[in-house]
């Protein structure tokens, strides 16, 4: 009963923290900070969203 690890990320928005996005991460890319800029429903307006994690 070997709990698999879930590659998926959260992205959480700079300025609300809201989490407004998942995303399936490669392994290979699973080192890699992402800072993407996407729509904010919270904020309505593009802004920074970070990956967070649990
Ligand atoms: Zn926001």
């Amino acid at each position: 009963m070997a709990a698999k690890k879930k590659p998926f990320i959260k992205f959480q928005c700079a300025t609300c923290k809201e989490v407004n996005y998942f995303i399936k991460k490669s392994k290979e890319k699973a080192e890699t900070k992402l800072e993407l800029q996407k729509f904010c429903k919270r904020c309505r307006k593009r802004t920074a969203h970070k990956e967070t994690k649990k």
